[in-house]
């Protein structure tokens, strides 16, 4: 296989940010109407309910509960490690980076109580979803209302729907065990301050190895959000699960982390940050979106919201797709691409609202990397074979299913052909993050010879000695393919995602799939 020019994972950022100011006319729906000071208000309630200083959610509404039992297969292991006291000079390095919302400048204990029924306000943002639902929904989806459409988004990973699903689609109790286990694994190094970070070894004190690049030892928004992804996938929110206070601390420290901007009255979040530039931005979009459509938690809408709104306006204008920086002036590429088409898929999933602007844009930058009929994708331009664009091509094939192509398109056709060519490769997770993801929901005889494969190799992949135990680390993985950049932390969160592949996102064109189930 040649390793041609990258596809980065992560990259340091190399070009001046591009500001919120600059010239460009683009018109957002929601936020223009909303006053800043409701704008304000609702980012107060998120931080009180994020901290359980306040309680909105109704338990009852929460459909996507995991029970997490055991299967029996693990006791009450105790880690060789303990999450102990982490250098206070490393803490405070890595807390220099994370700056308050603009809007927050009261310390927490002088904020007072707010009326309980103050965040049923929210209820009056107007979300527009009719307009983006012309473009990505299926034909004749009806507008519904939230709690039943999330329901059934999402609710894939409620209990039951989770064990028919792991079923139906070639997971097993083993896959599921080590689903388990790798929850724990990433639970043990969440930092004190709800954060993740990919040097996660000052947390366990170097008990399992294998931390990132240095280089993106500040990378903690996307840190945190990949570390997070694994839970919701799972079923495990803020207000549910045996990992709801885990997942509580990590959405708080990401709020806290956005840079609140507001262009021509639209209010976003920024979650752009050394070495991880649109890529922390677009995992951060996606968890927040996930977060919200999950638990309809009010408290979410906003921020889920804004980040959306950047991730807007940080779309290259004139390509239509997203690279490190916003507004790149350089070429798009179809990594970064990939993670902000999910957060839009994922918003619009959250009823949020996604202009069909934003979603053409991404189109035809899949126009215009994609080649043999949209059944190859190269980085930042055509290509004429698979070899070295696996992962661009899972991408690009990805990304053509969720903005409307069905199974009997020939570039989805020929696409899962390039990729079966490839099969499964075991020195980039990242490439298989995708490939498994297309697959799974192309179906057929394609999808169960890889999965197989796949899935035993990372079952039997998967650490078990103390302290590494529950967590993945690739030793041969090709550069630019997370686990790299990310270490033992990022390997583990991919290697969980595809391990719940089964229940992740409902699948696309399944027989008995229903219109209303449309996933992410
Ligand atoms: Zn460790």
């Amino acid at each position: 296989m040649v390793d041609s020019a990258p596809e980065p994972v992560a990259t340091p950022n190399d070009e001046d940010e591009s500001t919120a100011e600059a010239s460009h006319h683009r018109h957002f729906i929601l936020f223009q109407a909303v006053p800043s000071w409701l704008v304000s208000m609702l980012v107060h309630m998120l931080v009180l309910v994020l901290l359980g200083l306040v309680s909105i959610a109704d338990p009852v509404k929460i459909v996507n509960v995991l029970s997490a039992s055991s299967n029996g297969e693990e006791g009450p292991e105790i880690e060789e490690f303990t999450i102990e006291e982490v250098d206070p000079g490393e803490i405070a390095e890595s807390e220099e980076m994370t700056e308050p919302m603009v809007d927050m400048p009261e310390s927490m204990d002088t904020i007072e109580p707010m009326a309980v029924d103050v965040p049923m306000d929210v209820a009056m943002v107007p979300v527009n979803v009719s307009d983006f639902a012309a473009e990505m929904a299926p034909s004749g989806e009806a507008l519904q209302s939230l709690s039943s459409m999330t329901s059934q988004s999402f609710g894939s990973r409620s209990s039951d729907m989770k064990k028919k699903l792991l079923r139906e689609y070639g997971g097993n109790s083993s896959s599921e065990s080590a689903v388990n286990k790798a929850l724990r694994w990433i639970a043990l190094h969440q930092m004190p301050n709800g954060g993740w970070t990919f040097q996660h070894t000052l947390v366990c004190r170097g008990a399992c190895g294998n931390p990132g690049d240095a280089k993106h030892a500040k990378t903690l928004n996307a840190a945190t959000a990949l570390a997070l992804l694994p839970f919701l996938g799972a079923g495990q929110t803020h207000l549910a699960g045996e990992y709801k206070e885990t997942v509580r601390r990590g959405l708080l420290f990401l709020a806290q982390n956005g840079k609140s901007k507001n262009f021509g009255g639209m209010q976003m979040l920024d979650f752009t940050e050394p070495g991880g530039t649109l890529y922390s931005h677009g995992l951060v979009a996606i968890l927040l979106c996930e977060a919200y459509a999950m638990t309809e938690d009010p408290a979410l809408m906003v921020p889920a919201q804004q980040a959306l709104n950047f991730t807007y306006y940080a779309q290259n204008p004139s390509d239509g797709g997203w690279r490190y920086s916003p507004r790149s002036a350089q070429q798009s590429d179809t990594s970064v691409t990939g993670w902000l088409v999910m957060a839009m898929k994922s918003g619009y999933m959250g009823h949020l609202n996604v202009p069909p602007d934003a979603v053409k844009g991404s189109i035809k930058f899949l126009d215009r990397v994609g080649s043999n009929n949209g059944s190859l994708y190269g980085y930042t331009d055509k290509i004429t074979s698979i070899s070295g664009r696996g992962g661009c091509t899972a991408i690009g094939l990805l990304c053509r299913m969720y903005t409307g192509w069905d199974k009997t398109h020939p570039g989805i056709q020929q696409g899962v052909k390039n990729l079966m060519k490839i099969g499964v490769d075991k020195k980039d997770i990242y490439y298989n993050y995708y490939a498994a993801q297309v697959l799974r929901h192309y179906g057929g005889p394609d999808w169960d010879k890889f999965n197989v494969e796949l899935r035993d190799w990372l079952v039997a992949a998967q650490e078990t000695k103390a302290g590494a135990n529950g967590s993945w680390h690739f030793q041969d993985s090709k550069s630019h393919r997370g686990p790299i950049e990310g270490g033992r932390l990022a390997s583990t969160a991919f290697a969980t995602m595809i391990l719940e592949v089964y229940y992740r996102h409902m699948p696309l064109y399944a027989n008995d799939a229903a219109e209303d189930d449309f996933p992410l």
